[in-house]
Protein backbone atom coordinates (compact mmCIF):
# COMPACT_ATOMS: atom_id res chain seq x y z
CA UNK A 1 0.00 0.00 0.00
CA UNK A 2 1.39 3.68 -0.67
CA UNK A 3 -0.41 6.50 1.08
CA UNK A 4 -1.14 10.26 0.67
CA UNK A 5 -1.48 11.51 4.18
CA UNK A 6 -2.97 15.58 4.00
CA UNK A 7 -3.75 17.41 6.90
CA UNK A 8 -6.55 19.06 6.73
CA UNK A 9 -5.23 22.40 8.58
CA UNK A 10 -4.69 24.70 5.48
CA UNK A 11 -4.27 24.29 1.33
CA UNK A 12 -2.96 21.92 -0.55
CA UNK A 13 0.44 23.42 -1.72
CA UNK A 14 2.53 22.09 -4.67
CA UNK A 15 4.76 20.24 -2.82
CA UNK A 16 1.44 17.81 -0.95
CA UNK A 17 0.55 17.57 -4.37
CA UNK A 18 3.80 16.38 -5.96
CA UNK A 19 4.02 13.66 -3.06
CA UNK A 20 0.56 12.52 -3.80
CA UNK A 21 1.87 12.29 -7.84
CA UNK A 22 4.62 10.38 -6.64
CA UNK A 23 3.15 7.82 -4.53
CA UNK A 24 -0.02 7.63 -6.54
CA UNK A 25 2.66 6.30 -9.82
CA UNK A 26 4.26 4.22 -7.28
CA UNK A 27 1.33 2.66 -6.12
CA UNK A 28 0.07 1.93 -9.70
CA UNK A 29 4.25 0.47 -11.08
CA UNK A 30 3.94 -2.22 -7.80
CA UNK A 31 0.18 -3.04 -8.99
CA UNK A 32 -0.44 -1.88 -4.66
CA UNK A 33 -3.07 0.32 -3.38
CA UNK A 34 -3.37 4.01 -3.06
CA UNK A 35 -4.39 4.71 0.33
CA UNK A 36 -5.34 8.60 1.33
CA UNK A 37 -5.39 9.31 5.03
CA UNK A 38 -6.57 12.48 6.55
CA UNK A 39 -4.07 13.55 9.06
CA UNK A 40 -6.73 15.22 11.41
CA UNK A 41 -4.97 14.63 14.75
CA UNK A 42 -4.62 17.93 15.19
CA UNK A 43 -8.08 19.52 16.62
CA UNK A 44 -6.92 23.05 17.14
CA UNK A 45 -5.95 23.53 13.49
CA UNK A 46 -7.89 21.19 11.23
CA UNK A 47 -9.79 23.45 9.05
CA UNK A 48 -13.86 22.44 8.87
CA UNK A 49 -14.16 20.95 4.82
CA UNK A 50 -10.87 21.15 4.14
CA UNK A 51 -10.61 17.73 3.46
CA UNK A 52 -13.61 17.83 0.91
CA UNK A 53 -11.64 20.68 -1.01
CA UNK A 54 -8.50 17.91 -0.52
CA UNK A 55 -10.31 15.24 -2.03
CA UNK A 56 -11.90 17.23 -4.54
CA UNK A 57 -8.33 18.09 -6.17
CA UNK A 58 -7.28 14.91 -6.13
CA UNK A 59 -9.91 13.43 -7.97
CA UNK A 60 -9.67 16.71 -10.27
CA UNK A 61 -5.72 15.77 -10.93
CA UNK A 62 -6.83 12.08 -11.47
CA UNK A 63 -5.07 11.00 -8.28
CA UNK A 64 -7.75 8.22 -7.24
CA UNK A 65 -7.47 6.69 -4.45
CA UNK A 66 -8.64 2.59 -3.15
CA UNK A 67 -9.12 3.87 0.14
CA UNK A 68 -9.54 6.63 2.44
CA UNK A 69 -9.74 6.99 6.07
CA UNK A 70 -9.66 9.46 9.12
CA UNK A 71 -6.57 8.95 11.36
CA UNK A 72 -9.34 10.04 14.13
CA UNK A 73 -10.97 6.66 13.82
CA UNK A 74 -7.70 4.46 14.50
CA UNK A 75 -7.95 6.52 17.84
CA UNK A 76 -9.00 3.52 19.87
CA UNK A 77 -6.30 1.37 17.96
CA UNK A 78 -3.49 3.66 18.65
CA UNK A 79 -4.26 3.78 22.33
CA UNK A 80 -4.34 -0.02 22.43
CA UNK A 81 -0.95 0.05 20.65
CA UNK A 82 0.60 2.93 23.64
CA UNK A 83 -1.14 0.43 26.25
CA UNK A 84 0.58 -2.78 25.04
CA UNK A 85 4.31 -0.82 25.03
CA UNK A 86 3.33 0.49 29.06
CA UNK A 87 2.94 -2.81 29.66
CA UNK A 88 5.74 -4.30 27.97
CA UNK A 89 7.69 -1.66 29.50
CA UNK A 90 8.84 0.39 25.98
CA UNK A 91 6.32 3.16 27.26
CA UNK A 92 6.21 4.83 30.20
CA UNK A 93 3.91 7.45 31.86
CA UNK A 94 5.24 11.13 32.65
CA UNK A 95 4.43 13.55 34.79
CA UNK A 96 6.37 16.41 34.43
CA UNK A 97 4.53 19.97 33.73
CA UNK A 98 4.70 21.84 30.85
CA UNK A 99 6.40 25.06 33.51
CA UNK A 100 8.89 21.98 34.62
CA UNK A 101 10.05 20.75 30.99
CA UNK A 102 10.37 24.95 30.18
CA UNK A 103 12.31 25.44 33.26
CA UNK A 104 14.65 22.36 32.12
CA UNK A 105 15.03 23.95 28.45
CA UNK A 106 15.86 27.16 29.65
CA UNK A 107 18.61 25.59 31.31
CA UNK A 108 19.68 23.53 28.86
CA UNK A 109 19.83 27.03 26.39
CA UNK A 110 21.45 28.67 28.87
CA UNK A 111 24.14 26.19 29.77
CA UNK A 112 24.07 26.09 25.56
CA UNK A 113 23.84 22.14 25.33
CA UNK A 114 20.72 20.89 23.34
CA UNK A 115 18.16 19.98 25.32
CA UNK A 116 17.49 16.25 26.13
CA UNK A 117 14.85 14.78 27.89
CA UNK A 118 15.68 12.87 30.83
CA UNK A 119 13.85 9.52 31.75
CA UNK A 120 14.82 9.94 35.23
CA UNK A 121 12.48 12.83 35.04
CA UNK A 122 9.30 10.85 34.66
CA UNK A 123 7.99 10.52 38.15
CA UNK A 124 9.06 13.81 40.05
CA UNK A 125 5.93 15.48 39.50
CA UNK A 126 3.56 12.16 39.99
CA UNK A 127 1.49 14.00 43.11
CA UNK A 128 1.33 17.45 41.47
CA UNK A 129 0.36 16.31 37.98
CA UNK A 130 -2.97 14.14 37.52
CA UNK A 131 -3.03 14.29 33.70
CA UNK A 132 0.65 12.50 32.29
CA UNK A 133 1.64 12.21 28.93
CA UNK A 134 2.99 8.77 27.63
CA UNK A 135 6.36 8.60 26.25
CA UNK A 136 8.35 6.19 24.65
CA UNK A 137 11.96 4.77 25.43
CA UNK A 138 14.25 6.79 23.09
CA UNK A 139 16.72 4.41 21.52
CA UNK A 140 19.80 3.35 23.12
CA UNK A 141 21.44 2.13 19.01
CA UNK A 142 21.66 4.39 15.83
CA UNK A 143 18.46 4.19 13.83
CA UNK A 144 19.52 4.26 10.32
CA UNK A 145 17.49 4.19 6.87
CA UNK A 146 18.04 4.17 2.88
CA UNK A 147 16.27 6.95 1.50
CA UNK A 148 15.94 6.52 -2.60
CA UNK A 149 16.97 10.22 -2.77
CA UNK A 150 19.55 11.37 -0.10
CA UNK A 151 20.80 7.91 0.31
CA UNK A 152 21.79 6.67 3.91
CA UNK A 153 21.01 8.58 7.13
CA UNK A 154 21.61 8.09 10.43
CA UNK A 155 20.59 9.05 13.73
CA UNK A 156 23.14 8.98 16.99
CA UNK A 157 20.67 7.50 20.10
CA UNK A 158 21.42 11.21 21.71
CA UNK A 159 19.06 12.67 18.83
CA UNK A 160 16.38 10.36 19.97
CA UNK A 161 15.53 11.13 23.47
CA UNK A 162 12.01 9.64 24.52
CA UNK A 163 9.35 11.58 22.97
CA UNK A 164 5.62 11.89 23.30
CA UNK A 165 3.24 9.22 22.08
CA UNK A 166 0.38 9.65 23.67
CA UNK A 167 -1.04 13.44 24.73
CA UNK A 168 -2.08 14.44 28.06
CA UNK A 169 -5.58 14.12 26.73
CA UNK A 170 -4.79 10.74 25.35
CA UNK A 171 -4.38 11.39 21.66
CA UNK A 172 -1.80 10.20 19.82
CA UNK A 173 0.93 12.34 18.54
CA UNK A 174 1.25 13.13 14.97
CA UNK A 175 4.16 10.49 14.78
CA UNK A 176 2.44 7.83 17.21
CA UNK A 177 -0.46 7.63 15.09
CA UNK A 178 1.46 8.04 11.50
CA UNK A 179 3.99 5.20 12.29
CA UNK A 180 0.83 3.05 13.84
CA UNK A 181 -1.13 3.49 10.73
CA UNK A 182 1.94 2.89 8.18
CA UNK A 183 1.61 -0.66 10.00
CA UNK A 184 -1.58 -1.16 10.44
CA UNK A 185 -2.42 -0.53 6.68
CA UNK A 186 0.44 -2.52 5.56
CA UNK A 187 2.19 1.25 3.86
CA UNK A 188 5.14 0.04 1.77
CA UNK A 189 6.85 2.73 1.04
CA UNK A 190 6.85 6.42 1.66
CA UNK A 191 7.08 9.87 -0.25
CA UNK A 192 6.95 13.04 1.37
CA UNK A 193 8.60 16.11 1.88
CA UNK A 194 12.01 16.43 3.36
CA UNK A 195 10.77 18.74 6.43
CA UNK A 196 9.57 15.28 7.55
CA UNK A 197 13.56 13.03 7.42
CA UNK A 198 13.59 14.21 11.53
CA UNK A 199 10.75 12.00 12.33
CA UNK A 200 11.26 9.00 10.30
CA UNK A 201 13.50 7.42 13.07
CA UNK A 202 10.94 8.40 15.63
CA UNK A 203 8.32 6.40 13.53
CA UNK A 204 11.01 3.83 12.66
CA UNK A 205 11.70 3.21 16.38
CA UNK A 206 7.69 3.22 17.77
CA UNK A 207 7.45 0.53 14.90
CA UNK A 208 10.21 -1.34 16.35
CA UNK A 209 9.29 -1.31 19.68
CA UNK A 210 5.43 -2.55 18.74
CA UNK A 211 8.19 -5.42 17.15
CA UNK A 212 6.90 -4.65 13.60
CA UNK A 213 9.12 -6.66 11.29
CA UNK A 214 7.82 -5.26 7.63
CA UNK A 215 10.93 -2.88 6.16
CA UNK A 216 9.47 0.36 4.59
CA UNK A 217 11.23 2.37 1.76
CA UNK A 218 11.67 6.18 2.12
CA UNK A 219 11.98 8.81 -0.24
CA UNK A 220 12.14 12.66 1.01
CA UNK A 221 11.71 14.94 -1.69
CA UNK A 222 13.51 17.96 -1.41
CA UNK A 223 12.23 20.84 -0.50
CA UNK A 224 10.74 23.48 -3.56
CA UNK A 225 12.43 27.14 -3.49
CA UNK A 226 10.57 29.97 -4.75
CA UNK A 227 11.68 32.60 -7.23
CA UNK A 228 13.47 34.42 -4.95
CA UNK A 229 15.56 31.64 -3.83
CA UNK A 230 14.41 30.71 -0.47
CA UNK A 231 11.73 28.58 0.29
CA UNK A 232 8.40 28.68 -1.16
CA UNK A 233 5.77 29.85 1.50
CA UNK A 234 2.70 30.71 1.17
CA UNK A 235 3.34 33.87 0.42
CA UNK A 236 4.64 32.82 -3.09
CA UNK A 237 1.08 32.74 -4.78
CA UNK A 238 2.02 29.81 -7.08
CA UNK A 239 3.04 27.97 -4.24
CA UNK A 240 -0.86 27.04 -4.31
CA UNK A 241 -2.55 24.72 -6.39
CA UNK A 242 -5.79 26.71 -6.09
CA UNK A 243 -3.97 29.27 -7.31
CA UNK A 244 -2.72 27.99 -10.26
CA UNK A 245 -5.42 26.23 -11.44
CA UNK A 246 -7.51 29.78 -11.25
CA UNK A 247 -4.47 31.49 -13.23
CA UNK A 248 -5.68 28.16 -16.05
CA UNK A 249 -3.07 25.71 -15.52
CA UNK A 250 -4.13 22.51 -16.85
CA UNK A 251 -3.96 19.71 -14.15
CA UNK A 252 -2.25 17.53 -16.55
CA UNK A 253 0.22 20.31 -16.94
CA UNK A 254 0.83 20.85 -13.73
CA UNK A 255 1.41 17.56 -12.69
CA UNK A 256 3.96 17.11 -16.47
CA UNK A 257 5.46 19.67 -14.71
CA UNK A 258 5.81 18.70 -11.28
CA UNK A 259 7.09 15.36 -12.55
CA UNK A 260 10.11 17.25 -14.38
CA UNK A 261 11.17 19.35 -11.98
CA UNK A 262 14.74 18.43 -10.46
CA UNK A 263 13.80 15.16 -12.93
CA UNK A 264 15.35 14.04 -16.40
CA UNK A 265 12.43 12.49 -18.13
CA UNK A 266 12.70 11.03 -21.48
CA UNK A 267 10.00 13.76 -22.88
CA UNK A 268 9.46 17.03 -22.19
CA UNK A 269 5.77 16.61 -22.44
CA UNK A 270 3.75 13.72 -21.00
CA UNK A 271 0.25 12.63 -18.82
CA UNK A 272 0.07 10.93 -15.92
CA UNK A 273 -0.75 7.70 -17.70
CA UNK A 274 2.53 8.03 -19.67
CA UNK A 275 4.79 8.89 -16.54
CA UNK A 276 3.61 5.54 -14.95
CA UNK A 277 5.32 3.63 -17.17
CA UNK A 278 9.09 5.40 -16.98
CA UNK A 279 8.86 7.45 -13.58
CA UNK A 280 11.79 6.25 -11.39
CA UNK A 281 11.88 8.01 -7.83
CA UNK A 282 15.65 7.81 -8.05
CA UNK A 283 16.33 10.29 -10.33
CA UNK A 284 15.15 12.98 -8.27
CA UNK A 285 17.86 15.18 -7.39
CA UNK A 286 19.20 15.50 -3.75
CA UNK A 287 19.21 19.23 -4.46
CA UNK A 288 16.57 21.41 -3.51
CA UNK A 289 14.58 23.02 -7.23
CA UNK A 290 13.30 25.94 -8.20
CA UNK A 291 9.80 26.70 -9.22
CA UNK A 292 10.00 28.00 -12.70
CA UNK A 293 6.62 29.51 -13.50
CA UNK A 294 8.07 30.31 -17.38
CA UNK A 295 8.89 26.65 -17.41
CA UNK A 296 4.98 25.73 -16.26
CA UNK A 297 3.81 28.22 -18.98
CA UNK A 298 5.34 26.33 -22.16
CA UNK A 299 4.59 23.36 -20.92
CA UNK A 300 0.81 24.00 -20.25
CA UNK A 301 1.04 25.76 -23.52
CA UNK A 302 1.95 22.40 -25.34
CA UNK A 303 -0.86 20.72 -23.24
CA UNK A 304 -3.50 23.38 -24.31
CA UNK A 305 -2.51 22.93 -28.23
CA UNK A 306 -3.12 18.97 -27.52
CA UNK A 307 -6.93 19.70 -27.05
CA UNK A 308 -9.16 19.72 -29.99
CA UNK A 309 -11.69 22.94 -30.33
CA UNK A 310 -14.23 20.99 -28.96
CA UNK A 311 -12.24 20.16 -25.57
CA UNK A 312 -11.35 23.76 -25.84
CA UNK A 313 -14.68 25.60 -26.08
CA UNK A 314 -15.63 23.80 -23.07
CA UNK A 315 -13.00 24.97 -20.74
CA UNK A 316 -13.86 28.22 -22.00
CA UNK A 317 -17.01 27.62 -20.49
CA UNK A 318 -18.55 27.26 -23.84
CA UNK A 319 -20.11 25.30 -26.31
CA UNK A 320 -19.40 27.44 -29.38
CA UNK A 321 -16.72 25.56 -31.61
CA UNK A 322 -15.38 28.16 -33.37
CA UNK A 323 -15.04 29.90 -30.00
CA UNK A 324 -13.19 27.07 -29.11
CA UNK A 325 -10.75 27.32 -32.92
CA UNK A 326 -10.58 30.95 -31.73
CA UNK A 327 -8.85 30.25 -28.37
CA UNK A 328 -6.96 27.95 -29.75
CA UNK A 329 -5.51 30.11 -32.37
CA UNK A 330 -4.14 32.05 -29.58
CA UNK A 331 -1.74 30.30 -28.42
CA UNK A 332 0.32 31.91 -30.93
CA UNK A 333 0.42 34.73 -27.98
CA UNK A 334 -1.55 33.19 -24.58
CA UNK A 335 0.05 29.89 -22.35
CA UNK A 336 -3.10 29.76 -20.00
CA UNK A 337 -6.66 29.70 -20.46
CA UNK A 338 -6.85 32.63 -18.22
CA UNK A 339 -4.62 34.84 -20.77
CA UNK A 340 -7.01 33.23 -23.50
CA UNK A 341 -10.30 34.76 -22.28
CA UNK A 342 -8.74 37.77 -21.55
CA UNK A 343 -8.11 37.98 -25.70
CA UNK A 344 -11.59 36.87 -26.16
CA UNK A 345 -12.64 39.59 -23.33
CA UNK A 346 -10.88 42.60 -25.54
CA UNK A 347 -12.65 40.93 -28.70
CA UNK A 348 -16.33 41.13 -27.50
CA UNK A 349 -16.04 43.93 -25.23
CA UNK A 350 -17.04 47.56 -26.87
CA UNK A 351 -13.50 48.81 -27.66
CA UNK A 352 -11.65 52.17 -26.57
CA UNK A 353 -10.78 53.69 -29.86
CA UNK A 354 -9.03 56.45 -28.27
CA UNK A 355 -6.81 54.45 -26.45
CA UNK A 356 -4.29 52.94 -29.31
CA UNK A 357 -1.70 55.79 -29.71
CA UNK A 358 1.29 55.44 -31.51
CA UNK A 359 2.76 58.53 -32.38
CA UNK A 360 -0.45 59.16 -34.20
CA UNK A 361 -4.04 58.61 -32.81
CA UNK A 362 -6.32 55.79 -34.97
CA UNK A 363 -9.30 57.24 -33.56
CA UNK A 364 -10.82 58.73 -36.79
CA UNK A 365 -9.60 56.10 -39.09
CA UNK A 366 -11.42 53.67 -36.58
CA UNK A 367 -14.54 55.63 -37.05
CA UNK A 368 -14.73 55.98 -40.19
CA UNK A 369 -13.98 52.15 -40.81
CA UNK A 370 -16.79 51.53 -37.95
CA UNK A 371 -19.00 53.33 -40.17
CA UNK A 372 -18.22 51.51 -43.33
CA UNK A 373 -18.45 48.01 -41.32
CA UNK A 374 -22.11 49.10 -39.61
CA UNK A 375 -22.73 49.93 -43.56
CA UNK A 376 -21.20 46.29 -44.50
CA UNK A 377 -22.89 44.27 -41.80
CA UNK A 378 -26.77 45.89 -43.07
CA UNK A 379 -25.95 45.46 -46.92
CA UNK A 380 -24.55 41.82 -46.53
CA UNK A 381 -25.75 39.11 -44.29
CA UNK A 382 -21.69 38.79 -43.35
CA UNK A 383 -22.86 38.83 -39.31
CA UNK A 384 -24.86 35.27 -40.16
CA UNK A 385 -21.85 33.87 -42.18
CA UNK A 386 -21.15 29.98 -41.54
CA UNK A 387 -17.31 29.08 -40.73
CA UNK A 388 -15.92 28.40 -44.51
CA UNK A 389 -15.11 24.86 -44.80
CA UNK A 390 -11.91 24.91 -46.77
CA UNK A 391 -8.41 27.23 -46.26
CA UNK A 392 -9.25 28.65 -49.82
CA UNK A 393 -12.75 29.47 -49.00
CA UNK A 394 -11.63 30.97 -45.54
CA UNK A 395 -8.90 33.03 -47.17
CA UNK A 396 -11.20 34.15 -50.02
CA UNK A 397 -13.70 35.41 -48.00
CA UNK A 398 -11.57 37.30 -45.90
CA UNK A 399 -9.89 38.88 -49.12
CA UNK A 400 -13.20 39.90 -50.63
CA UNK A 401 -14.50 41.33 -47.02
CA UNK A 402 -11.14 43.41 -47.10
CA UNK A 403 -11.25 44.65 -50.17
CA UNK A 404 -15.18 46.06 -50.23
CA UNK A 405 -13.94 47.39 -46.79
CA UNK A 406 -11.40 49.26 -48.20
CA UNK A 407 -12.80 50.36 -51.25
CA UNK A 408 -15.77 51.98 -49.12
CA UNK A 409 -14.00 53.17 -46.21
CA UNK A 410 -10.70 55.02 -48.52
CA UNK A 411 -8.22 54.04 -46.53
CA UNK A 412 -5.29 52.09 -47.39
CA UNK A 413 -2.47 50.38 -46.00
CA UNK A 414 -1.62 50.58 -41.90
CA UNK A 415 -4.39 53.47 -41.96
CA UNK A 416 -6.67 50.67 -42.95
CA UNK A 417 -5.39 47.37 -41.21
CA UNK A 418 -4.74 48.78 -37.56
CA UNK A 419 -8.06 50.05 -37.18
CA UNK A 420 -9.92 47.06 -38.13
CA UNK A 421 -7.44 45.35 -36.18
CA UNK A 422 -8.18 47.20 -33.36
CA UNK A 423 -12.17 47.06 -33.93
CA UNK A 424 -12.13 43.17 -34.19
CA UNK A 425 -9.53 42.61 -31.75
CA UNK A 426 -9.22 45.02 -29.44
CA UNK A 427 -5.91 45.49 -29.74
CA UNK A 428 -3.20 47.00 -32.05
CA UNK A 429 -0.79 44.04 -32.78
CA UNK A 430 -1.70 40.65 -32.81
CA UNK A 431 -1.97 37.61 -34.53
CA UNK A 432 -3.29 37.22 -38.30
CA UNK A 433 -6.57 38.64 -39.00
CA UNK A 434 -6.83 36.26 -41.63
CA UNK A 435 -6.52 33.44 -39.63
CA UNK A 436 -9.27 34.38 -36.86
CA UNK A 437 -11.65 36.15 -39.26
CA UNK A 438 -13.31 33.02 -40.17
CA UNK A 439 -14.44 32.70 -36.30
CA UNK A 440 -15.22 36.33 -36.21
CA UNK A 441 -17.44 36.91 -38.67
CA UNK A 442 -20.10 34.60 -37.38
CA UNK A 443 -19.66 37.51 -34.01
CA UNK A 444 -19.64 40.47 -36.06
CA UNK A 445 -22.60 42.11 -34.35
CA UNK A 446 -21.28 41.29 -30.86
CA UNK A 447 -17.65 42.56 -31.59
CA UNK A 448 -18.52 45.70 -33.52
CA UNK A 449 -18.90 48.25 -30.94
CA UNK A 450 -17.36 51.25 -29.61
CA UNK A 451 -16.93 52.37 -26.22
CA UNK A 452 -19.68 55.08 -25.57
CA UNK A 453 -21.54 54.69 -28.90
CA UNK A 454 -24.54 52.57 -30.23
N1 LIG B 1 0.34 15.01 7.37
C1 LIG B 1 1.69 15.15 6.96
C2 LIG B 1 1.84 16.39 6.11
O1 LIG B 1 0.85 16.89 5.60
C3 LIG B 1 2.08 13.95 6.11
C4 LIG B 1 3.24 13.28 6.63
C5 LIG B 1 3.52 11.94 5.97
O2 LIG B 1 3.35 11.80 4.76
O3 LIG B 1 3.90 11.06 6.70
O4 LIG B 1 2.91 16.90 5.97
Amino acid sequence: MLRFAPSPTGDMHIGNLRAAIFNYIIAKQRGEKFLIRIEDTDFARNIDGKDKEILASLNLFGLLWDELVYQSHNFKRHQKFADDLIKQGKAFYCYCTKEFLEQKKQEALEAHLPFRYDDTWAEIQKNENPKPVVRLFGSSEPIAFDDMIKGRLEFAPNELDSFVILREDGIPTYNFACACDDMIYDVSFIVRGEDHVSNTPKQILIQQSLGYKKHLGYAHLPIILGESGKKMSKRDSASSVDWLLEQGFLPQAIINYLISMGNHTPKEIFTLKVAIEWFSIEDIAKSPVKFDLKRLRYINREHLKTLDENEFALLLGTQDVGIGALGKLYLEEASTLNEIREKLNRIFSPKDISAFYEGESFEPECLKLFETLQIMLGLSACSQGQVEKTNEAILADYESFKNEAITRSGLKGKQFFKPLRILLTGESHGIDLGAIYPYLRPHFKDILQIKGQK
